[in-house]
């Protein structure tokens, strides 16, 4: 274990709000999927950010877009029209689903949310929601309306509003048909669970929810905030499931690094809300919107789907052939990966950090998550692979200080 001595590290810690677990580390700098601390350690990076680094830390295109934009324009409210946005809005537009080509911008996940439960209730006049058992959907009192685990929730009481959501079971395609009444404004689905374990859907569960709601006047909305952007081996992972949703959130991987959120909904869907229904002053800033064209071109030219499918498949076949009493199964779809384990994840997680120089991720207290950014080369697969068979070999959970075990536990 690390001991670190570090002024920017006490600084951290001793103004920070306090609801992170801070790791005993400090980043400077980011390549690729290489991390490194302020000793000039370098870690493989498995967490980019949450899932955000899905192109690489620092990719050139972004960097250099960002450097040009910095110089121009930075800030432009939505009303005010300015080119680099209609510029990402055609570019993304042209990579999602036939269908959606209408886009509310915003800055984050939580906010993408927020912005698609407005849009279901003007669309409809309903306000009822169903939501999934294990689903995380943000940290916003109306976002947590939606998000399932309920050390979340509770500390906050009344003040989430979630009489009117009810939580199916991921995949029960009966309970799902049962809780679609004509009273129900959309249902929400994560294509592939992230915080609830990287739990992929079936084609079966998706389609018929997709049928189910279109039976039912209500609207179908994927979160594809971790999903989306190649992460699951295509640009987004309703394009496994054949299947187009009414809205779709984004996220995350979106701009390359840099923070934005969208959410991206059919005409039907927009139509019905009234100019100045919504609004956010950063959304859809010229900078942003720079690195979002940057880093979107850079999936496309550079495959990254293909890529994610291909060195996705090569980690999980490598996670499963480890031999290991301690783990239960590996999943995942692409290059979002779970392995869960028959155990508490933490303590291995921690330990290939300080031992190994890994960078992993929990999810659910079970499972080790793993989500690379797309450039990761196999080498540093392999080498993930190797820390990984070495920590379950060697680390036995009562030696690690409950601190240290406690830290792992932050996700998104
Ligand atoms: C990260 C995430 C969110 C929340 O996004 P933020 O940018 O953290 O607000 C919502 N849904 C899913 C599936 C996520 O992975």
């Amino acid at each position: 274990m690390t001991v670190t001595n570090s002024k920017w590290l006490d600084a951290e810690v001793r103004y920070d709000s306090g609801v992170y677990h801070k790791h005993q580390m400090v980043t400077v700098r980011a390549q690729g999927a290489t991390v490194w601390d302020e000793t000039g350690r370098s870690y493989i990076d498995c967490v980019a950010g949450y899932g955000v680094a899905n192109i690489g830390h620092s990719h050139p295109d972004v960097v250099r877009a960002i450097k040009d934009q910095a110089e121009k324009l930075i800030v432009m409210p939505q009303t005010l029209p300015n080119d680099k946005r209609a510029e990402f809005l055609q570019e993304l537009v042209g990579v999602l689903p036939s269908g959606l080509d209408r886009v509310f911008l915003c800055n984050s996940g939580t906010e993408a949310m927020e912005a698609a439960k407005k849009f279901a209730i003007t669309a409809t006049g309903r306000k009822k929601f169903i939501s999934m058992k294990r689903g995380f959907a943000g940290r916003s009192l109306g976002a947590l309306a939606f998000t399932w685990e309920s050390k979340y929730r509770e500390p906050f009481g009344e003040a989430v509003d979630n009489k009117n959501v009810s939580f199916v079971t991921y995949g029960n395609i009966e309970e799902l048909k049962a809780a679609i009444t004509d009273e129900v404004a959309a249902v929400i689905i994560e294509p592939v669970q992230g915080e609830g374990g990287v739990r992929p859907a079936s084609l079966e569960f998706i389609q018929a929810a997709r049928q189910f709601t279109q039976d039912k006047g209500a609207l179908l909305i994927l979160d594809e905030i971790q999903t989306g952007f190649c992460r699951t081996g295509k640009m987004f992972a309703t394009e496994h499931f054949g299947v187009t949703p009414d809205g779709m959130t984004l996220a995350k991987a979106m701009a390359g690094g840099v923070p934005i959120g969208a959410f991206a909904m059919t005409g039907a869907v927009a139509d019905r809300m009234p100019a100045g229904g919504h609004g956010t002053t950063f959304g859809g800033n010229p900078l942003s919107m720079a690195a979002g064209v940057a880093a979107i071109r850079a999936m496309k030219r550079e495959n990254m789907a293909e890529q994610a499918r291909e060195k996705g498949a090569y980690f999980m076949e490598k996670l499963r052939a480890i031999e290991s009493p301690k783990v239960r199964e590996v999943r995942g779809m692409g290059l979002m990966i779970g392995m869960e384990l028959k155990e508490k994840s933490a303590p291995y997680i921690t330990a290939l950090e300080h031992d190994e120089g890994v960078l992993a991720l929990a999810a659910t207290p079970l499972v080790i998550r793993f989500l690379p950014p797309i450039t990761i080369s196999k080498e540093q697969i392999d080498q993930v692979v190797a820390a990984v068979e070495k920590v379950l070999r060697t680390v036995n959970p009562r030696e690690v200080p409950s601190t240290e075990v406690q830290e792992s536990k932050q996700t998104e």
